[in-house]
Parts: structure tokens; sequence; C-alpha cells
């Protein structure tokens, strides 16, 4: 972790406007189009696995012939890959293409955020160029970044640009360590120093029950009418009701936890250390059902993202661990823990009573300190939690964290 180098991604999606014609840019993005149905088509026959060189041996010339350029050719022949595989992958059809759209390389393409044009190189050695038609202040946060693809569409009537752009971090030493533990009602983070100290405690409530009330109500009107669901109108328009809701309210709820997080992990200088739900799902099949499989990991998924994405933007490290036994191990003898009373733990072996959440806390920051411990600062066990803490934020309704209604 030490010395590494993050990546933050982000794209700039804007109207752009030709300046003059529009016709240059339309033939582009149709024979953009047609160049990727013709090598699709080429290449949905073959089974064997196509390389780029593969690829390029096949198409590079025929492409140029076209009046592409070079890295025009490229981008046409991965993309035409990239939907032959994900149609073949989802057992569809041939994809037939419809829409205006083409990613182009940064070698063809010139930005200019100080007078907000784009000029772009075209087939046959035309150019074109676009005025971006958005906020100064949008734009302003992305100059000291760089760009190295974009993607242009024409839409409705309309041009669109989505700019990618990129910035290479230099994470904050880390002082401290924000552990994350999701569960399926609350979310508890935890600061510990590097020497075992915990310095803040925080539990938060998730809006999982208003979700799963959302969920319910789908699965009750699709019960209700089954098979035939999709085809009445006011029925399908209720489930999509829901659905919008559930995607409302778990996005909402994700922005600002990811938010708050982040703010908190700038102000104690942590790295922030998530569980690792890729791990989760291979190899722990006992929190798995505690994670509450009618919710699915995806709820968790978003809440990372945004976990990380604000952690990031604010130079912060991110670190992965391995959940296995976080709930279920004794922090101080290793033992396993059995439940005693509500939500708390106790080890068999030593004795050690715990809250389960801090608990599982007190875990991830070990299982974090045991891999980056730095300049020979061995980690040292925490204290034990007091069975019965009550963290700050969960004080009563007084939950300073976040309210989903909205
Ligand atoms: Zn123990």
């Amino acid at each position: 972790m030490r010395g590494e180098e993050l990546v933050v991604n982000e794209a700039l999606k804007t109207r752009a406007l030709p300046e003059g014609s529009y016709d240059k840019l339309l033939e582009f993005l149709k024979l953009y189009r047609d160049a990727v149905q013709i090598v699709v088509d080429r290449i949905w026959g073959i089974n064997e696995k196509l390389s780029w060189k593969k690829l390029h041996r096949l198409f590079y010339s025929d492409l140029m012939r076209l009046g592409f350029r070079a890295h025009h050719a490229k981008e046409i022949y991965i993309n035409a890959k990239n939907l032959m595989e994900s149609a073949k992958n989802n057992g569809g059809r041939k994809p037939v293409l419809r829409k205006l759209s083409a990613k182009i390389d940064k070698y063809d393409y010139k930005l200019d955020l100080n007078n907000m044009t784009l000029t772009l190189k075209l087939h046959n050695n035309y150019e074109v160029k676009l005025r971006l038609i958005t906020s100064r202040e949008r734009v302003e946060k992305f100059r000291s970044w760089s760009n190295y693809e974009l993607v242009v569409k024409y839409e409705d009537g309309e041009f669109w640009v989505s700019i990618y752009f990129k910035r290479a971090v230099k994470p904050l030493k880390p002082r401290t360590v924000m552990t994350i533990d999701l569960n399926f009602d609350n979310v508890t983070l935890a600061a510990y120093t590097l020497d075992g100290r915990r310095v803040r405690l925080k539990k938060l409530k998730t809006p999982h029950k208003k979700i799963l009330t959302h969920k319910i109500w789908i699965e009750r009107i699709q019960k209700r009418y089954p098979k035939s669901w999709r085809f009445i109108k006011n029925v399908r328009k209720a489930i999509e009701r829901h659905g919008k809701r559930i995607k409302n309210i778990s996005w909402d709820y994700a922005h600002k936890l990811g938010d708050l997080i982040a703010e908190l992990a700038l102000k104690y200088h942590s790295v922030v250390v998530l569980e690792d739900l890729e791990k989760l799902k291979e190899n722990n099949k006992k929190k798995d059902k505690e994670f509450n499989k009618r919710l699915g990991l995806w709820f968790y998924r978003r809440i990372q993202f945004c976990v990380e994405y604000e952690a990031m933007e604010r130079n912060l490290q991110v670190a992965k661990i391995d959940p296995r036994g976080t709930s279920s191990k004794c922090p101080r003898c290793g033992g396993k823990l059995v439940e005693y009373g509500y939500r708390v733990l106790r080890c068999r072996k030593c004795g050690f009573i715990g809250d389960r959440d801090v608990t599982a806390t007190i875990n991830i920051y070990k299982k974090y300190i045991s891999k980056h411990s730095r300049c020979g600062v061995p980690g040292v066990a925490p204290k034990a939690p007091k069975p019965y803490e009550n963290p700050s934020g969960m004080q009563g309704n007084k939950n300073e964290a976040m309210t989903t209604e909205s």
C-alpha cells in the first residue's frame, strides 16, 4: 500500500455543438457504426479466440481504406469484439447497431478547456471543432486531470460527448485505521490508531427494512398476477414504482454514507478498510445468510462503491480485507465466539465479551494491521469493547447520520 499511486476516473458528459455544419461529424458517426457492424458480421461466426493481433491483421487495412485513422481502426475492432462477446455471453442474437456513437482515442482529439472546445479528427483527414455546452465551474475541477478517451454520440438531433478523465493521487499517509462493518440493519464504523486505541465509534442505521418493504410489495403483486403482470399496464407501472423507490433509497443512502465516512476518515487521517465482498461471496456462507440473500449483495456493493469513491476523492487510501471470521472469531485469543444475548458475543475460551458489531471492527482492524504494519509498529490488540456499548450516533432517535425520508 505504501507509496502506491491511486488513480481516480471520472467522466464529464456534456452537450457539444459543432462550429459550422453537422454533416462531416454525422457522416463519420455513420461510417463508424457501419464499420463496427461489418466487423461484428465478419467475426460472428468465428469461434476461436480473437487476439488484438489477429483483429488487427484481419481488419486494419480495410478500415484504413475506408478513410479511418489508425486509432479509429483500433477502437472499431475492439468495440466490435466487445459487442460480440457480450451478445454471445447473454445467449443473444448478433447485434444490429442503430445508435450513432463512437469511442475516440486521445490521439484523435484535442481538448481545450480554456476555450471550452473540442477538436475531433475524423475520417479522410476531416476535422470538426465542437463547443462544449456546459458551465465553466463544472469543467474547472478537471483542469489538473488528464484525459485519455471520449465517446461522441448523436441523439435526438444533438451531439453529446463523454470525456474520460483520470488523475493520479498520492494517498495521505494514514495515521488511523477506519474500519467499516456492514450489516443488515446497521453500519458500524470505528477509527483506531496504529497502536490499537479506538478514537471514534459510530453506528448508523441502514434503510434495509424500507427497501425490503418495497421488495415484498413487488413480489406480492407478481404473485397475484403470475405470468401476466408484464402485460397489464397498471400492474407493470406499480411494480416499476416500487423498483424506482428502491433505487432512490439505496443510492441516496449510499451517497450520504460514503460522504460521511470519507469526511470522518479525512478528519482522522484514516485509511478506510472495508470487507472484500467478492471473497464474502465465495467463502462465507454463514455471514452470507446474515447479509440476507433477499436483498442480495448489490446494496453493499453500492455502498462500498460510494465509500471508495468519496475516499479517493479526498486522497485517502482504501483497503479491503478478507471478511472470513470477522464476526465469529475472538479478537483476543482467536477462539470461537458464541451468542451471548442480543447482538453480544462471548468467547468460550478466554471469556471475552463484546458487542457484535464493535468486535467485527476490531477484527477488521487486526486483519488490516497484520498485513500492513508499518515501520515495525505492530498492531496491538485494541481493548475489548464493553458489552453494551452505546456508541455515538445510536443514541435515541438523534441519529445524526442519515434520514432517508424523501
Ligand atoms: Zn477469546
